[in-house]
């Protein structure tokens, strides 16, 4: 899956056009995003979480990382700090 920065969809695979520059006489077959026709497209992943595509580094979306950190700091609370200490020390 690909990632349109220029216009923020996501599509699958990216089309080719026939692209010259007059000016220096060059001609070449590019690659772009078939919505808006430019090549600002990057490789998208998919969230072994929840399955939605996202481009952040990393194996899951910035959606699902934020739950994860919620759910984490949920759990520790529980504990004191001491334990937090061990806790995190031994992942
Ligand atoms: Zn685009
Ligand atoms: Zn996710």
């Amino acid at each position: 899956m690909l990632y349109c920065k220029n216009c923020k969809t996501y599509f699958d695979e990216p089309v080719m056009i026939f692209y010259s520059d007059k000016e220096i006489a060059f001609s070449t077959n590019k690659y772009v995003c078939p919505n808006c026709k430019e090549d600002e497209f990057v490789k998208a992943d998919k969230c072994d979480r929840c399955g939605e595509f996202y481009v952040q580094k990393g194996p899951l979306c910035l959606k699902c990382k934020q739950e994860l950190k919620k759910i984490i700091a949920d759990f520790l609370k529980d504990f004191t700090y001491l334990e937090q200490e061990v806790m995190l020390d031994s992942v």
